[in-house]
């Protein structure tokens, strides 16, 4: 079965909201093995849905509309999927009464405009929605020689959820196969890198292996799609295993792990305190790790906006010659076991002459020093600094490994 979402609403293409629903109703498709290979957005305008519509219709067998059920004219769903069938809507006694008693529940008097959230079609089937006043649409159609669903749901997640969860599922004949997948959190190597490591797998359709570069590194998605999650588990095996080999000594997660839960794990065990100072991050790294945990092994975190007004807290540091020295002083002075200082971005030049980003971070582990460097290209926004803040988290990580 091949699904296609059609998410409705002008907002949506001026950017003012962004499409969640696709996204959720995507990633619950994929795991019941359907499989989704296009979605689209659409204004409120009726010929534009009705042409998106038909299109959806000549690729897919069930379109997913999401929006467009509300009272006002804008929203024309409901005309839509009408004007496509040749068919005409009518108000349902039933769903009338339903819709008159909601809103005398609230005391609230209906306006008429609301009727045609009442509406109905010969095609169409009402989905009833607990958490608002707009019913949804379960449609069933041939063109041709096929069989078609159209599924209109209203916009608002806290509707749309439930009502494709409870409603729309139970009346769809969805494939028996399940989908399987593992995700490898890696750092160090960058996505071209890991590509290369991985051709023998990355064509592969079932399973498949295929990489994505995110603000914590590169992730790696091996999945597989079965008749049961054992055979889904028994194909993906080969891809796994070779995944896992290729990037031996480069994974540090998988799935929903985060890199600074796991630092705070592995500190809380080893039962050792981590202090920052931090220019590069602007406090990222420290927000990272607030954001996982509040926990007591973060011992001291100080944001700077220049490294040499570090003076001023410890007056009695002697001017360090690099951030790695700097690190050991600190050491000493907060009795921390391990330490971090990243330092600012300045301009620097790459190897084939152009200009770049580099900051350098020192760390102090139990007497260990290390300086390590990250050069980037420049980016505007957050980008740099959650690049160095995700750096300098692996790094420290890595560093526990084996205590
Ligand atoms: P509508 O049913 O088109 O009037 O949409 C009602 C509300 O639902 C909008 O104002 C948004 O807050 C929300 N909404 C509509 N479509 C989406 C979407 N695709 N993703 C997330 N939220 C949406
Ligand atoms: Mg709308």
């Amino acid at each position: 079965m091949i699904a296609e979402c059609l998410s409705v609403g002008t907002e949506l293409l001026l950017g003012e909201i962004v499409d969640t629903n696709s996204a959720w109703l995507a990633a619950d498709l994929a795991k019941r093995g359907v499989d989704v290979y296009w979605s689209q957005r659409v204004g409120d305008n009726l010929k534009r849905i009705v042409q998106a519509l038909q299109e959806a219709t000549n690729r897919s067998d069930l379109i997913i509309m999401c929006g467009g059920l509300g009272p006002t004219e804008d929203d024309m769903s409901r005309e839509a999927i009408a004007t496509l069938l040749h068919e005409k809507p009518y108000v349902d006694a039933q769903l009338e009464v339903e819709l008159r008693d909601k809103f005398a529940r609230f005391s609230r008097v209906m306006p008429e405009s609301n009727l045609k959230q009442a509406w109905l079609i010969p095609s169409a089937e009402a989905l009833t929605n607990p958490n608002g006043t707009a019913p949804g649409w379960f449609v069933r159609f041939k063109q041709g020689e096929k069989q078609k669903i159209i599924i209109a749901l209203p916009g608002p997640p806290r509707e749309l959820m439930p009502m494709w969860l409870n409603e729309s599922l139970p009346k769809l004949e969805l494939p028996q196969s399940v989908f399987y997948s593992t995700i490898f959190k890696t750092y160090s190597l960058g996505e071209s890198h890991i590509a290369e490591l991985l051709k023998d797998w990355t064509n592969s359709a079932n399973p498949s292996v295929a990489t994505y570069a995110k603000r914590d590194g590169v992730h790696v998605r091996v999945a597989s799609k079965a008749d049961s999650l054992e055979a889904a588990k028994r194909l993906a095996s080969p891809a796994l295993s070779a995944t896992e080999t290729a990037l031996q000594g480069t994974i540090w997660g998988k799935n929903e792990e985060e890199l600074a839960e796991l630092l705070l794990t592995r500190l809380e065990h080893q039962q050792k305190r981590l202090s920052i100072v931090d220019v590069g991050s602007e406090g990222f790294i420290t927000s990272l790790l607030h954001e996982r945990r509040n926990s007591p092994v973060l011992d001291f975190s100080l944001t700077l906006h220049d490294l040499t007004k570090l003076n001023r807290y410890f007056p009695h540091l002697e001017p360090a010659s690099s951030l790695d020295t700097l690190a050991q002083q600190l050491a000493e002075t907060l009795n921390s076991e391990l330490v971090v200082v990243l330092g600012d971005f300045h301009d620097a030049l790459s190897e084939s002459g152009k200009s770049i980003q580099e900051a350098q971070v020192g760390f102090y582990h139990q007497g260990k020093l290390k300086l390590k460097s990250l050069r980037l290209p420049f980016r505007q926004g957050d980008w740099l600094k959650e690049r160095l803040a995700f750096m300098a988290l692996s790094e420290l990580w890595r560093s526990l490994e084996g205590f």
